[in-house]
């Protein structure tokens, strides 16, 4: 058995969601006041991931990141990172994270097996951070990155989420950070899962915008080509040689017909899709005696169910009722 849809995208990447819990309030992914995280009897044991992880590779799963809400609160990650290391088919494990817990625990990840980290950073200012995040905690992420790098990650990864009104000024001061320690940089379009229904069409600041921003300010860019077809950046090299950056643009152009990836929440529950409406209940089999097969069947069920793109910009587009951090991002 595969995980093929039903338009013939092969899925070998699962997204699994430690946490609901953060340590920050990004206006785009969670409400500012009276977040309800979800009870910890009801969030999936590291046995339980472990044995989805396991089945997932027997599907042809080749790739996990690990993410959340935060996953570096998740008390102990580093073991269960261990463990899907060993997880035999498994090639290329990484993890999202928003630095702020990284400083101490970039070391032991690293020596658990971790092999590549997405730090994200939306803004080189307290200020506009604090405006995104609701919180302090810049600094934080700063030493996270220095941490990072000494724990000897390669390839480390910025994400940064541009939004029109607010993150115009840090373009620059990022890109110039991320050519400084030879980082890559990739800037994503915001897309409608905020938790407080606040995002509007209008908030979207197009990759293309960023994308003219950094030509202009920075440097000359040349496409480069996609590592892989499912890889949803678009990729550019500096002219001079001073590194690269990329550019997720869900919103302006959506990336779907390629998609490879399938999600897990933090509770258990198997997505198809960020911007999913249904789910398949992956707990009730692994608290109810459900055999491997079976767990193997609702992943293809889930697989078999995919739609052929989000639609956002449909009139028939129906935004989630789950926000970022409840899914995983
Ligand atoms: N807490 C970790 C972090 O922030 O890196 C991991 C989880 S977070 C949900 C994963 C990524 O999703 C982050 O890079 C975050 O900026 C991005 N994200 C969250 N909400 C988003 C939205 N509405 N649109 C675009 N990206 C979003
Ligand atoms: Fe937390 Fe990440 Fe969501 Fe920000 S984007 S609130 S850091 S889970």
């Amino acid at each position: 058995m595969e995980l093929i849809d039903g338009f013939g995208r092969k899925h070998d990447s699962l997204r699994i969601s430690v946490t609901d819990r953060c340590n920050i309030r990004c206006f785009y992914c969670m409400p500012a006041e009276g977040v309800r995280f979800k009870p910890q009897r009801e969030i999936l044991t590291f046995e339980e991931i472990e044995r989805l992880a396991r089945v997932a590779a027997g599907l042809g799963v080749r790739k996990i990141r690990l993410t959340g809400g935060e996953p570096l609160l998740r008390s102990d990650l580093p073991t269960l990172v261990a463990k899907l290391a060993e997880t035999p088919g498994l090639t290329d494990l990484a993890l999202t994270t928003n630095g702020i817990l990284l400083a101490d625990q970039a070391g032991a990840l690293k020596a658990a097996g971790l092999e590549r980290l997405n730090i994200s950073l939306d803004a080189m200012r307290e200020e506009v951070f604090q405006q995104i995040s609701r919180r302090e905690g810049l600094s934080r992420v700063f030493a996270g990155i220095f941490a990072a790098i000494e724990a000897g990650f390669e390839r480390i990864r910025l994400n940064a989420v541009s939004i029109r009104g607010l993150t115009e000024g840090e373009i620059v001061p990022l890109a110039e950070f991320a050519r400084r320690h030879g980082l890559e940089l990739r800037f994503i379009e915001y897309m409608p899962l905020d938790a407080e229904g606040g995002w509007s069409a209008g908030q979207v600041l197009t990759g293309e915008e960023v994308r003219r921003t950094i030509e202009r300010e920075v440097g000359r860019l040349v496409a480069v080509e996609r590592d892989h077809p499912s890889q949803p950046a678009s990729d550019f090299a500096y002219v001079d040689g001073g590194g690269r950056v990329g550019f997720i643009n869900p919103v302006s152009d959506s990336f779907c017909q390629a998609c490879n990836r399938l999600r897990l929440t933090a509770e258990g529950q198997l997505r198809n899709c960020l911007f999913s409406t249904v789910e398949w209940d992956a707990r009730r089999l692994l608290r109810g005696g459900g055999t491997d097969e079976e767990l193997a069947e609702m992943m293809a069920a889930c697989v078999g169910a995919k739609k052929a793109g989000h639609g956002i910009d449909t009139p028939e587009f129906i935004k989630p009722s789950r926000a970022m951090y409840q899914i995983g991002g």
